[in-house]
């Protein structure tokens, strides 16, 4: 019923300890379990939930203890080992924060990028190597285009706040990216739904994205 008791590895779980987060929120005493055991999850989940420590939790311990050795590094294309997919630049910040705090001295780098803000910086940000890549969706088109980003190394994908990204008409963005994913050779992703409704639409994504999901409404 602590995060003491959750084995996350120990330099995430020293940062949640100096973070003071001690007990666990509803939405993640029940994730964090499921994404630790391997399985795909769809999370209904509101916002002041905890749902970012939910979704990151789970994919810096993923990153801290794989063993990710072999990864390729191109001159200009980085190959990310999560992708974390959010609506606006706010929220994106927001998630950028979070997952940089927890992920202080285990050796996971975490980078941001959005749309509405020169290009240039964010490349510089990428160019110094990055394993959780946190994006709005129009933003990482863009780079997949000019080929900077490649996603055939994704491991863990988390989509926050889904139904506010299709609100926004990025379903077509959204669905272009997760082909990525799918191209061979493809290896073994683990995908993270957070959604505050469960509407068609969502339910759909869902479908089509997540593979024998456990469903979570908190
Ligand atoms: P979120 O729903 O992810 O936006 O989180 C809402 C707020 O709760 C953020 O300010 C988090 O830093 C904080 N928070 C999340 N989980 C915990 C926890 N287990 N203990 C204390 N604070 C938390």
């Amino acid at each position: 019923n602590t995060f003491a008791e959750i084995d996350l590895g120990d330099a995430l779980n020293e940062n949640i300890r100096r973070c003071k987060y001690v007990k666990p929120t509803p939405v993640q005493r029940h994730a964090i379990p499921i994404s630790l055991g391997g399985r795909d999850l769809m999370a209904c989940a509101q916002t002041g939930s905890g749902k970012t420590a939910a979704f990151c939790f789970p994919i810096i311990s993923g990153i801290m203890k794989g063993q990710y050795a072999q990864r390729p590094r191109g001159a200009r294309t980085v190959y990310p080992l999560a992708l974390i997919l959010s609506p606006t630049r706010e929220l994106s910040c927001q998630i950028h924060d979070e997952a940089k705090k927890f992920s202080y001295q285990t050796g996971v780098r975490v980078v941001v990028a959005y749309g509405g803000a020169p290009i240039n910086q964010q490349l510089r940000e990428l160019e110094r190597g990055v394993d959780i890549l946190v994006a709005t969706p129009g933003r990482l088109v863009d780079l997949l285009e000019r080929a900077r980003v490649s996603l055939q190394m994704v491991k863990y994908l988390a989509l926050d706040e889904a139904d506010r990204m299709l609100d926004m008409g990025f379903e077509p963005q959204i669905r272009k990216i997760v082909e990525q994913m799918d191209m061979p050779p493809r290896g073994m992703r683990q995908t993270m739904l957070f959604s505050a409704t469960f509407p068609k639409e969502i339910q759909r994504l869902a479908s089509d994205f997540l593979s024998n999901y456990i469903f979570l409404a908190v």
